[in-house]
């Protein structure tokens, strides 16, 4: 008998999260300088962090002796200013992942089931999976979710619904109109968490009004991230908003202290640097053109991405992979989420979107 055997079945069956290669572990395995290697895997902001939140996050190191404010007061209020919510709707958490394990927590058990896309997000399983409750994959419509099938997929346990929108790794978007009516027309028992990590390089025509619903339906936690437009993947800060008596009970299964004091002065300034986030979308937009048209130029077939990274098809995205590695170029293979053939490059600066297609139109000759 081996102490690992002791694990819960659930846990043991768990498959683990991949994450982007780190640049400093190509430079080892490839004996590459660290500055010649490009990452564009793990969909962060290639403007860096917002000047704002790194002077602010300056400025707190001076106090890292002591415990951060476990309540996040100063960065709830402005987070509540932002949003018109009250401070007590608010859950912050150690990146937007734990604000998604936290609604998994509070709302799931052994015996209940979770609903989530193919091809969404890869901590809903892990969550879903972690309290020993069912996961319900319900199949994609075109790489995205098809909220038709997902509600006749809901069973009677089921308990919570994970939406990505815009989702990861396929970069699709699902119409707020048809959100909505998805809100609507779902048992009001049953918990919808609308993962908006992306949601600030939304183009203004496909903009919804999600944080509205709230006060509409008890049963809806939105989550949004620091990690993406704002450039603070490193520290670790996301949150959800929500009914009060939904936050409160995620509060309540919240590590005291789980969110920095770094985090939270340097996400508090970044809200408000409203220059860095106009810079950041534009700097994507762009990117995403060039990117688009040069896997045009190659011929390769990509799914419409609403999101800052595109997902696109080589094949034997395993062997490409490998091509693009031995040049220096970190992009993200998705094998995991049952796309072998399929590749996703995060947007970069221009110089890093032309050395990745340079890189790429390499791989796929060789
Ligand atoms: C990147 C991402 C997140 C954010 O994760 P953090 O824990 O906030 O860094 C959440 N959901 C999706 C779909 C993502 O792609």
């Amino acid at each position: 008998m081996r102490i690992a055997d002791n694990a819960p079945e659930y846990i043991r069956a768990i498959s683990p999260y991949q994450p982007g290669k780190p640049i400093a572990d190509l430079a080892r395995e490839m004996g590459l300088a660290t500055q010649d290697i490009i990452k564009l895997a793990s969909n962060e902001n290639p403007l860096g962090m917002s000047p704002r939140g790194r002077r602010a996050m300056l400025d707190a190191v001076d106090e890292i002796a002591r415990y951060p404010d476990g309540n996040g007061f100063a960065l709830k209020a402005a987070l509540s200013r932002r949003h018109g919510m009250q401070v007590n709707q608010i859950v912050l958490g150690n990146g937007s992942n734990d604000v998604l394990d936290m609604a998994a927590r509070a709302f799931l058990a052994r015996g209940d089931s979770a609903v989530y896309a193919q091809h969404a997000f890869a901590v809903y399983p892990i969550a879903t999976l972690s309290v020993g409750a069912r996961g319900i994959e319900v199949p994609a419509r075109d790489y995205g979710h098809d909220l038709d099938a997902m509600r006749q997929a809901i069973a009677p346990d089921t308990r919570l619904v994970f939406i990505a929108n815009p989702n990861n790794p396929t970069g699709t978007f699902v119409a707020g109109a048809l959100l909505g009516r998805f809100l609507d027309e779902l048992p009001q028992d049953v918990l919808v968490v609308l993962d908006e990590a992306y949601n600030e390089y939304l183009e203004p025509s496909l903009r919804y009004d999600s944080v509205a619903w709230l006060a509409r339906f008890p049963n809806l936690v939105i989550t949004r991230t620091f990690s993406k437009i704002y450039g603070l993947a490193g520290l670790r800060v996301g949150y959800a908003l929500a009914h009060p008596e939904i936050a409160a009970l995620m509060n309540r299964v919240r590590q005291p202290f789980n969110v920095g004091s770094l985090a939270l002065a340097a996400a508090e300034a970044a809200l408000d640097d409203e220059e860095f986030v106009r810079q950041s979308y534009e700097l994507n937009r762009f990117g995403m053109r060039q990117i688009v048209s040069g896997l045009d130029v190659l011929g390769l077939e990509h799914i419409p991405s609403c999101g800052n990274f595109v997902t696109f098809r080589v094949g034997d995205a395993a062997v490409v992979n490998q091509r693009l590695l031995r040049q220096g170029v970190i992009v993200r293979p998705i094998a995991g989420y049952g796309m072998p053939e399929h590749l996703r490059v995060s947007i970069g600066q221009e110089d890093e979107n032309a050395r990745f297609l340079a890189a790429l139109e390499q791989a796929l000759k060789a």
